[in-house]
């Protein structure tokens, strides 16, 4: 059997500063990080044993005098003023994509209050990015997960909209296309979707396409996870969303020549090679026990090896 890594897949560059970073400073002693530096439980396990503690929001408030790590997706301005009441260390590993698009939103928001107007985010409402970015226009800001809330916006006045940046592109065409229907509507479109991913639509779309079926590796928590695996979806009827190795079934390698392996931009790489190597294990055992089979068969009458040959092939037909 044919086994691909995408080489396209694996950590953005946002997600392996924070995680340098972490690694760097967990030398220094024990860190915090407010809430999971990625969305994989098995690299959030690796670093926890480092050291790493991962804490939410009200613990954050209580701690004093000690090392915080922001991760890649960006706080708020009040995780900002919090630790520096309280004496905390920030290890700022916000990506600089997220730090820049909130710097955006900051100034549109200071001009659209001045002319009247709106800005709305296009992304998911309770996002730990969205939350940042939301802030950064003290909460005034529409966030738009979808066309149906576009109802929230009053388009008599100025529109700004934004996108949080590990949304769709497809997604975030629409969102424009329907607020510019909308009579007497101003709108001023800022497409600040992160080419890490809007980029992998076309290259995955290719990937997907190239395979008999796709192994896609990522934690459920992950957004970008769920997306780039609706787009293998689209492409490839025989997609697989797994956490890791010990997710896979032989039934989702049934008829397979070749299969691809995918992940989110939060999926480790070694992840994903211990997926190939379980994939190539099992194609190994089925070519044993098919060899078997056969080896078995020529002790079978001849109806019997007959019936048996046109099941397999109707397996092949999948
Ligand atoms: S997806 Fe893009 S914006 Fe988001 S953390 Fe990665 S590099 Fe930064």
């Amino acid at each position: 059997m044919r086994v691909e890594i995408d080489e396209n897949s694996g950590f953005c560059f946002g997600v392996v500063n924070a995680i340098r970073k972490a690694e760097e400073e967990l030398r220094r002693g024990p860190l915090y990080c407010i809430g999971e530096i990625v969305h994989n439980d098995v690299e959030v396990r690796r670093l926890a044993r480092r050291g790493l503690r991962t804490i939410d929001h009200e613990t954050f408030a209580g701690l004093h005098r000690c090392r915080v790590l922001f991760r890649a997706h960006g706080e708020p301005p009040s995780s900002y003023a919090l630790a520096a009441r309280n004496e905390v260390e920030v290890i700022d590993a916000s990506c600089p994509v997220v730090l820049a698009l909130q710097r955006k939103i900051r100034e549109a928001h200071a001009r659209a209050r001045a002319a009247g107007g709106q800005v709305v985010i296009y992304g998911k409402p309770g996002h730990a990015e969205v939350t940042a970015l939301l802030a950064q226009t003290g909460g005034e800001a529409i966030v738009a997960g979808g066309v149906e809330d576009l109802d929230a916006v009053d388009f008599s006045r100025p529109v700004t909209l934004f996108s949080q940046t590990t949304q769709g592109l497809e997604g975030f065409r629409e969102i424009v296309a329907r607020a510019r229907e909308r009579a007497g509507a101003t709108v001023s479109v800022h497409d600040t979707i992160c080419r890490k991913v809007a980029n992998r639509v076309p290259q995955l779309k290719r990937f997907a396409a190239s395979h008999d079926a796709i192994l896609f590796v990522s934690d459920e928590k992950s957004s970008n996870g769920k997306l780039l695996f609706s787009v293998c979806r689209e492409v490839n009827p025989r997609s697989y969303f797994i956490q890791d190795a010990r997710d896979l079934r032989r039934e989702m390698l049934d008829g397979v020549d070749s299969a691809g392996i995918s992940g989110a931009t939060s999926t480790p790489r070694r992840v994903m090679e211990s997926v190939g190597e379980r994939v190539r294990a099992l194609a190994g055992e089925e070519g044993e026990r098919n060899h078997s089979k056969t080896t078995a068969r020529r002790d079978v009458p001849a109806s019997q090896l007959t019936r048996t040959t046109c099941q397999r092939s109707k397996e092949l037909e999948y």
